[in-house]
């Protein structure tokens, strides 16, 4: 079965670069969520064709959603003759702005040196094309195959995924007895398995102070030095602390293998911008940072917290008027499928079949859409697979190498196989 399912996808290169195409000319840019509608049409056209019920799913009232913008998820499902486990394949149809310094038309869809070129050719149109292309295969392969097989394109994965994936996931679509395994052909290279993902912490600190005339300091209270304070602790005490946490997970790159911390923006004092407005003579009465904490399998999100906190409570026993605020802004777990899992252990079975070698297991630094399919469907045999070399996306002349797409395309078909006939 693996060399015919080999062969039969190797044949069928044309078409998969024609699909990775057409669904780069429709221009899914997020934000706004354009052309989501009928990208996703496209989609449910071709694979209404082959056999699958499809259903197109509006995210109505999501954030972004709008009738000039709206959510529209396609979700295509075909059953097999026996009964049998359900394998879903799900990719985003979103894609980044543009941006500048691309040296041909994002949206254009060009075929030059064995890549396709275009916004979103790698992140991720090519990976989606090729688990059609794998599914396809598959089934014209085994017409009388057992369990389920869905495929899913979803919106919204670039701005947190609350109309796509959240969506679908809070409404049973990713949650069994529906859904039993889940691959997401984000582009991590064709060899390599993600597993998940760190956890991410936003928070937004708030410094106080009291407003005065800024030719008389004295009589206020200056909320931005306090946050100078605040920073300082940080590089102090909280840096190195970081930096020192080390972990299992096979985080990529290799400098992500540990906790990290940005800060994001800061914010203090009246006017931000002096280019529109004027300068206001005042002490600020409020300082805002932004951070944002990635964190490790190992450490519990309490601990990340009060890591934080306890410096803040430092400073208010230390500094003369110290006084804060902290909100949360969002919250991910990190996530670890393990590499035993079914869904990992059939894709490494069709990467040792097309590579002849054993595959790489990798966790993303940031997030993607595994987390929803966790924490809503509360489904944890999911990973990422797929063709595309992380560090192209979201950049100018993004690209996804033919070769790539095709060999994905055949490891996840060996794949699909090996977990409907319950052997993964
Ligand atoms: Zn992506």
């Amino acid at each position: 079965m693996n060399d015919r399912l080999i062969e039969a996808i190797a044949e069928r290169r044309e078409d998969l670069v024609s699909l990775t195409l057409e669904l780069i000319r429709f221009p899914t840019v997020n934000p706004p969520g354009e052309a989501y509608r009928p990208c996703a049409e496209h989609i449910g056209a071709r694979l209404g064709e082959g056999g699958f019920a499809i259903e197109y799913i509006r995210a109505e009232g999501a954030p972004g959603d709008s009738d000039r913008y709206p959510r529209t998820n396609i979700v295509a499902r075909r059953e097999g003759e026996l009964a049998g486990p359900t394998v879903h394949f799900n990719g985003h149809i979103d894609v980044v702005e543009p941006g500048q310094g691309w040296s041909l038309d994002p949206f254009k869809g060009v075929v030059r040196d064995g890549r396709v070129y275009g916004r979103g050719a790698c992140d991720m149109k090519g990976g989606l094309a090729a688990a059609i292309i794998a599914a396809e295969t598959y089934i014209d392969l085994n017409p009388s195959f057992p369990g389920a097989i869905e495929i899913s394109g979803t919106v919204d994965e670039e701005s947190g995924g609350f109309g796509g994936v959240a969506w679908l996931a809070s409404r049973g679509y990713f949650s069994k007895p529906r859904v039993d395994h889940v691959i997401i052909p984000e582009p991590l290279n064709k060899d390599r398995i993600c597993l998940g993902h760190r956890g991410v912490w936003w928070a937004e600190i708030e410094t106080k102070g009291e407003i005065a005339h800024g030719s008389m300091p004295f009589l206020g209270d200056c909320a931005v030095r306090h946050m100078s304070a605040v920073v300082a602790a940080f590089e102090a005490e909280l840096f190195p602390l970081l930096e020192a946490k080390r972990t299992r997970m096979p985080v990529v790159p290799e400098g992500a293998r540990r906790s990290t911390l940005n800060l994001n923006s800061v914010h203090g004092g009246q006017t931000d911008d002096f280019r529109p407005g004027l300068p206001s003579p005042n002490v600020p009465d409020s300082c805002r940072l932004m951070i944002d904490r990635r964190y490790l399998l190992e450490e519990h999100p309490d601990e990340v917290k009060d890591e934080v906190i306890s410096i803040l409570e430092g400073l208010r026993r230390s500094r003369p008027r110290f006084d804060y605020e902290i909100r949360d802004i969002m919250e991910v777990r990190p996530l670890m499928t393990e590499p035993d899992a079914p869904v990992a252990a059939a894709l490494a079975h069709g990467i040792r079949a097309v590579f002849d070698r054993e595959p790489d297991y990798v966790i993303s630094p940031g997030t993607y859409d595994q987390k929803h399919v966790a924490r809503i469907g509360q489904l944890y045999d999911c990973v990422a697979y797929g063709p595309g070399i992380l560090d192209l996306a979201h950049r100018p002349d993004e690209w996804v190498g033919i070769d790539d797409m095709v060999e994905s395309a055949q490891v996840m078909a060996i794949g699909l196989d090996l977990l409907l006939r319950g052997t993964g």
